[in-house]
């Protein structure tokens, strides 16, 4: 299967959905990601902050970036010029270095506030008590440079339907309570990210507005 026909297919699936497709480009030369533009794709998502810098000025300017791994405070800077979102907001702490970077650039940066959902202890992530407690602190309240947009997570890796439904079930449920807490009227705040290659489809069911695909357009990294 050619990246353009996947490209095409998953375009399908979404057409009349609510849902849009991320295309996950860690790894692979800019060349493909040249392939998956000219088939359409618009967002791509990498997960290091050093290729996705390195990949950027050979590229299209009008993709939009958006970072989905997790992020050290120190490497803001490399992306701020350009990071559309930043999916993997996790702490005050980022959403204050974003807030710096940005305003040095006079832009807005966008954010997802990621979220733990899975069994793994190893996926990071918010609980829904610390998105709270960064949504009510005055710091978080004057931000001027960054846009919280959503909310993201990294379900399960397992074939079990019913935990994955459950865990993206889970999801919707701190989008749904924080936009009717803190973003009432907001129509930025709006995304769901969940669901990849082998998930995707249980995750549109349970809402998901972004599904963040690479295995399944590229093929399986190396
Ligand atoms: C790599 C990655 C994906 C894509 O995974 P595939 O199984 O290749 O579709 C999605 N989300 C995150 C956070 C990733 O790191």
């Amino acid at each position: 299967m050619s990246i353009s026909s996947q490209i095409q297919f998953f375009e399908s699936q979404l057409a009349g959905t609510n849902c849009r497709l991320v295309t996950v480009t860690k790894t692979h030369p800019v060349e493909r990601l040249q392939e998956a533009y000219d088939a359409g794709a618009r967002l791509f998502g990498e997960n290091k902050v050093q290729e996705m810098a390195a990949k950027q000025p050979e590229l299209p300017a009008d993709i939009e970036w958006h970072l989905i791994g997790h992020l050290q405070t120190n490497k803001v800077k490399y992306i701020a010029p350009f990071v559309h979102t930043i999916q993997s907001v996790d702490s005050l702490k980022l959403l204050l270095e974003m807030e710096k970077q940005a305003a040095k650039h006079n832009r807005v940066i966008n954010g997802l506030l990621q979220f733990h959902i899975a069994a793994e202890e190893t996926k990071t992530g918010l609980t829904l008590a610390e998105a709270e407690e960064i949504l009510q602190s005055e710091a978080y309240k004057s931000l001027q440079h960054v846009r919280l947009t959503g909310v993201m997570a990294i379900a399960t890796n397992t074939p079990d339907e019913t935990q994955l439904r459950r865990e993206f079930s889970e999801l919707s449920g701190y989008f749904e309570l924080l936009k009717s807490r803190y973003f009432t009227g907001n129509e930025a705040f709006r995304e769901i990210s969940m669901g990849m290659s082998s998930d995707y489809q249980l995750a549109i069911a349970e809402g998901s507005t972004l599904i963040r695909v690479g295995s399944a357009i590229f093929g399986s990294r190396n």
